[in-house]
């Protein structure tokens, strides 16, 4: 039952959030992603997000890979480019979407202060949030940011939301919307908190709950994957609630849309199987 607090999130409202893709626009006009992530073992997880970054349609997708010995090269998509986690330093942060934690393990705690004090638009998630729970530096660092103009969007599950807010996953599931809106309003951040029914919070505003989604998506790599299309949705002009409002939608109705093509007949819906029916979605 929905909560008389919080609006649902329906497919006209979110799809209206979608800036058009007007004749004349140029790579430089949809802007450039940048995702930092895949520790030694982990690397999948930044490239199913850098992949997905591009498919949502982002002018420019870079990836900073932690291990070291990674291959600088993503044979299934050619468009990406590799950075080294350092050169961050030497972008543009002012026009940069970074998205970082996938698969970032506690490598990513190097990189997270020079992204936190100066990309504009910075989507954590997964190890770049159990990094902010744990260095209240960190979590200072954060805070600042909307006094600077630099928005921030974290998409934790309820886990990383517990670890967060200092509290266990029973008690963030028991009210998913004042977790949301209780963590949005402490790090002054756009919070989605994942899971059946993901909220999105931001300060000051009514929380609203995603209708589309099914269990299709528990799957490891479909947070990696909204965490990269969100970073490319956000990318090309949205405001960071509309962003996440939009891009959650769209991911869940990804999976719906794959129940309905019958899944018996195309298997599990793996995280790179959903990269392609998001993709699809593009306008
Ligand atoms: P993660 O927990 O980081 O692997 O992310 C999993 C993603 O799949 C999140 O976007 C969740 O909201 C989504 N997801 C997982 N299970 C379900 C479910 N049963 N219904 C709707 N969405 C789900
Ligand atoms: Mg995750």
């Amino acid at each position: 039952r929905l909560d008389p607090l919080a609006e649902l999130s329906g497919e006209a409202a979110a799809l209206a959030l979608l800036p058009p893709r007007a004749h004349a626009q140029h790579k430089g006009s949809f802007g450039d992603v940048l995702v930092v992530g895949g520790a030694p073992s982990m690397t999948g997880a930044a490239l199913l997000a850098a992949r997905a970054a591009l498919a949502a349609g982002a002018g420019r997708v870079y990836t900073a890979l932690l291990d070291p010995a990674a291959l600088r090269h993503d044979a299934l998509a050619p468009e990406l480019m590799f950075r080294e986690p350092g050169a961050f330093e030497r972008m543009d942060a002012t026009s940069l979407t970074v998205v970082c934690g996938c698969g970032g393990g506690d490598a990513v705690a190097a990189v997270l202060p020079g992204v936190l004090e100066r990309a504009a638009r910075v989507v954590l998630d997964a190890d770049a949030l159990n990094q902010v729970a744990a260095d209240t530096q960190l979590a200072h660092l954060l805070r600042a940011r909307s006094a600077q103009g630099l928005a921030t969007i974290l998409t934790p599950h309820p886990l990383e939301a517990a670890r967060l807010l200092g509290c266990t996953t029973q008690e963030v599931q028991a009210d998913r919307l004042q977790a949301a809106v209780r963590l949005a309003e402490r790090l002054t951040c756009t919070v989605v908190l994942k899971g059946s029914g993901s909220v999105v919070a931001a300060p000051g505003r009514r929380p609203a709950v995603n209708g589309s989604g099914n269990a299709a998506l528990a799957s490891a790599g479909t947070g990696d994957v909204l965490a990269g299309w969100l970073g490319g949705r956000w990318a090309q002009g949205l405001e960071a609630r509309d962003a996440a409002v939009l891009a959650v939608y769209e991911h869940g109705a990804a999976a719906d849309r794959w129940l309905a093509l019958g899944r018996d007949t195309r298997g599990p819906l793996s995280a790179s199987a959903l990269i392609g029916v998001l993709g699809r979605a593009v306008g």
